[in-house]
């Protein structure tokens, strides 16, 4: 892999925030309404830059939840550093400070033809343009008996919030010599490095408080992104703990038993004191609803403007949309936010949105103090979004403690830039 130039990953992140400045709020369509579904990262990204683009749209923001919990940064709160009201977030700014009109509803359906969306409540409102950011769904029983009761028993935790306390208590009450169970799953899905360190922050907990307990991670890939990167740093610190079963030596997962926390894979059978089993994913399920998705089960999109391929007038971003070489991520869904915001403020006014640049940067912590990372600089072709040539990479190998310790410090201040660039 190509290692990390940050001096081109500047560049091209200038270049990026340059193409998007030239949009002119003096040239803004009169009282456009925009709506935005999901006040999650790629939904409150989108609903600020509208308004930082162009300050007379009305901008919409849907979403159920009265406050927001952080994928990013929950595993931490696993691995015992961080509490979990610290990831905890709140839309205040969003009204106050940015004349967003915030609606606390789930929305039931959309009509694309009509241009309107319904609210759980029944309400029926209308927009002029529409952006989806749901985020994920899992495929419920694609591991067979894996159902949403289950997730009780086995808990998931890749939807940050209830499912992340329930998870670090039973890593609480786990004995120790216990095995804590991962059930890794195959591509795409939200956070590809995400599983990999969380088990090595329940790790980071075990070390100190239960020595003698084993993670199995159980994947249904064979390979993961910084492999060599954790598995250095695992020997490191958590020798003979973590134990990786790739896809093809058996860590395929097919059924799961809840009440005796087994876990069937293609060849074998695993015990676990804890489950925790993140199952397969696809698009939340309004875009099924809204008939956004294809036969893949997420979003199609024309990869300059985020526009749907199938609903015009609706623009799909964050983990729910196709994004070619772009990893599901919370810095992806906040770059392609942006994009988004841009292309249909320049679209209101009648002009072609810019060339975009997206990008994307992955840290995680396999401790407090030690951080790698993964970064990636993305352009709109042809052929849908790819890695541009030499952008971007991962941290370097032969690293010392000093240069790991610093990514970690980045890892902490992208976490509250990333926020603060939402609902801040
Ligand atoms: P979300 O942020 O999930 O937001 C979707 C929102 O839509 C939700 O609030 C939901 O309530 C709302 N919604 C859904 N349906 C409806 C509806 N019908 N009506 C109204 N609202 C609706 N990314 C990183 O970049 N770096 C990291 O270090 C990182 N770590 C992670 C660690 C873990 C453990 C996990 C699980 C994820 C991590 N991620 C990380 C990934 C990141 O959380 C996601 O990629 C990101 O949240 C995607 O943003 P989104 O807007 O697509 O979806």
């Amino acid at each position: 892999m190509h290692r990390i130039n940050r001096r081109d990953f500047l560049r091209f992140a200038g270049a990026s925030v340059g193409a998007l400045a030239i949009v002119s709020p003096a040239r803004a369509a009169q009282s456009a309404r925009v709506m935005v579904i999901g006040g999650g990262f790629g939904g409150v990204t989108c609903a600020r830059y509208l308004k930082v683009f162009d300050p007379t749209l009305e901008v919409m923001l849907i979403e159920p939840e009265p406050q927001f919990v952080t994928g990013p940064a929950s595993n931490y709160v696993l691995g015992g550093f961080r509490a979990l009201r610290r990831i905890t977030l709140n839309y205040d700014a969003l009204q106050t400070k940015y004349g967003i009109t915030l609606i606390h509803d789930l929305v039931i359906s959309i009509n694309a033809a009509k241009k309107t969306v319904t609210l759980k409540n029944g309400k029926r409102l209308s927009y002029d343009r529409l952006v989806v950011s749901p985020g994920v769904d899992f495929s419920w029983g694609a591991i067979k008996y894996y159902d949403p009761a289950s997730a009780n028993a086995m808990p998931h935790a890749w939807k940050a919030g209830p499912q992340t306390t329930l998870l670090r208590k039973k890593l609480e009450a786990m004995r120790n010599g216990g095995r804590f169970l991962i059930v890794a799953p195959a591509n795409p899905y939200r956070c590809p490095p995400g599983p990999y360190e969380r088990a090595s922050l329940v790790a980071y907990y075990l070390k100190r408080h239960k020595p003698r307990s084993k993670i199995i991670i159980l994947d249904a890939k064979d390979d993961f992104p910084k492999k060599d990167l954790f598995m250095d740093g695992w020997n490191k610190f958590y020798p003979g703990m973590i134990e990786w079963v790739p896809g093809a030596q058996g860590g395929k997962a097919r059924s799961v038993n809840v009440h005796k926390l087994v876990v069937d894979t293609e060849l074998d059978r695993f015990k676990g004191d804890v489950v925790n089993v993140i199952p397969p994913q696809n698009a939340g399920r309004i875009a099924y609803v809204a008939d956004l998705v294809n036969d893949s089960g997420w979003c199609p999109v024309e990869a300059r403007t985020f526009e749907s391929k199938k609903q015009k007038g609706v623009y799909v971003i964050g983990d729910a949309a196709i994004a070619g070489d772009m990893p599901k991520s919370a810095f992806a869904a906040n770059s392609q936010a942006k994009i988004a915001a841009a292309a249909i403020v320049s679209e209101l006014q009648g002009r072609t949105p810019a060339e975009p640049l997206l990008l994307s940067t992955c840290y995680s912590l396999l401790a407090p103090d030690y951080g790698i990372s993964i970064a990636g600089v993305y352009r709109a072709t042809a052929d849908g979004i790819k890695l541009v040539p030499g952008s971007g990479g991962v941290s370097p190998r032969e690293a010392n403690l000093d240069f790991r310790a610093e990514e970690a410090k980045y890892a902490i201040g992208w976490y509250a830039s990333i926020t603060a660039d939402g609902w801040g």
